[in-house]
């Protein structure tokens, strides 16, 4: 596992007080939009074209929304915010995300 996450400040004038976790973190915000675990699924940023895990990713939360950035060039890469008319689902900063197949049984 991931245990080393010094992760510098991100000094982009953000005043949210959501500490910055990774993308573990921000999973069960995820988990009741997408179909399939999003820890499995791997995440082209749209910013810089990397493939990060779900998991590798920046994880803002505790803001109007959950943030995800990349680890790479710190641009947005997904966000959902839940508010009363429904939960916004934000991809836009992302190019593409794979689905591994589902796990058959064994
Ligand atoms: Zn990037």
């Amino acid at each position: 596992m991931t245990s080393d996450l010094s992760t510098p400040a991100a000094p982009d004038g953000g005043a949210e007080s959501g500490a910055v976790l990774d993308g573990n973190a921000a999973a069960g915000d995820f988990a009741g939009i997408l179909a399939s675990d999003p820890t499995t699924v791997t995440v082209r940023c749209g910013s810089c074209g990397s493939t990060q895990a779900f998991g590798q990713l920046s994880a803002c939360l505790g803001g109007p929304g959950t943030v995800l950035r990349c680890r790479q060039c710190e641009a947005m890469v997904a966000r959902v915010a839940k508010t009363p008319q429904g939960t916004w689902l934000d991809l836009s900063g992302s190019s593409s995300w794979l689905f591994l197949p589902a796990p058959g049984p064994a």
